[in-house]
């Protein structure tokens, strides 16, 4: 599903065929999820394929290294121009590109001294589906911010979003909605949260989540529709309490929610900001650069 004989990936400076890459398996990153990566996608445009906020992406997984004390020597606009050459020679126009920075041989817990890079694609339809999402409440909280690097999206503290996502699906519900250590609103699995009440939005505020590329789109957008969004710390009650949701992220781009435990959001999803940033997302993705940056 995500290669096939033909498929290359970049590894290390050199595009190789993935079904003939390598690595070794006293990697600290496969051992301990000490490494770093990010999550991209790239969108058929007017005379190509664009990859959507590459740059934020690329900083994005430099500052995850760096907070966590991975050397990361890579040029931003190096990778990026990997990434474009990466889709080329996988004939790809809509992808999701995928790099990861892994660690070198190291079974003890010291930094290492290397690491490798590693940027693969392929087609990914919406990660959560299209239809809105049936939610529960994850018995996981979100790591606390002083046990991990919140803000940074590290291979290892995805055991965490693992263990929510499938527990969600264990008792039949779409996806999981974690709180966090002090039993605040946080976010999904791989993705971030807004709700609506009474034609205004709320999200929770940096610090004990993700701090989501999509999530910054969404604010960009509001703000451009005039729609008011409030960033704080809100309690579980105040999304119960709320006229619509949704979540969005790279992989699940925006995607309405249904209900949270089987409780209903009242407003038609069609009749929701949600809705209309989804529209305003959907669109904006395909959009030349150029004209995302004068809007
Ligand atoms: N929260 C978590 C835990 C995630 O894994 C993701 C996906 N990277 C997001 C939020 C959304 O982030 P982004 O919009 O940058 O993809």
């Amino acid at each position: 599903m995500y290669y096939n004989e033909n498929t290359v990936i970049y590894l290390d400076g050199k595009f190789v065929k993935a079904n003939e890459a390598s690595t070794d398996l006293y990697s600290q990153t496969m051992h301990y999820g000490y490494g770093v990566f990010e999550g991209i996608r790239a969108y058929a445009v007017e005379n190509g394929t664009q990859v959507f906020k590459a740059e934020e992406h690329y900083d994005r997984l430099k500052k995850s290294a760096e907070l966590i004390n991975i050397p990361f020597d890579y040029n931003v606009q190096g990778l990026i121009e990997v990434t474009y050459e990466l889709l080329k020679r996988n004939n790809l126009t809509d992808a999701y590109v995928r790099p990861l920075v892994f660690c070198d041989p190291n079974m003890s817990l010291a930094r290492p001294n290397n690491v490798s890079i590693m940027i693969c694609a392929w087609e990914w339809g919406a990660y959560l589906g299209d239809k809105q999402l049936r939610l529960t409440v994850s018995s996981y909280c979100r790591p606390h911010p002083r046990s991990i690097k919140i803000e940074a999206k590290v291979c290892g503290h995805y055991v965490n979003s693992i263990l929510a996502t499938n527990e969600a699906k264990d008792k039949g519900f779409d996806e999981a909605l974690l709180l966090d250590s002090d039993g605040y609103l946080a976010e999904g699995p791989g993705a971030n949260l807004f709700f609506e009440k009474d034609d205004v939005l709320f999200t929770p505020q940096l610090g004990n989540i993700l701090p989501g590329i999509t999530r910054a789109t969404v604010l960009e957008l509001a703000e451009e529709l005039g729609i008011k969004v409030e960033q704080g710390l809100f309690k579980p009650e105040a999304l119960a309490a709320a006229d619509s949701a949704f979540y969005c992220g790279t992989a699940a781009e925006v995607i309405g929610i249904e209900s949270v435990d089987d409780k209903k959001f009242p407003k038609a999803w069609n009749e929701t900001l949600g809705k209309k940033l989804k529209d305003a997302y959907s669109k904006r993705v395909r959009q030349p650069k150029a004209v995302q940056e004068q809007l």
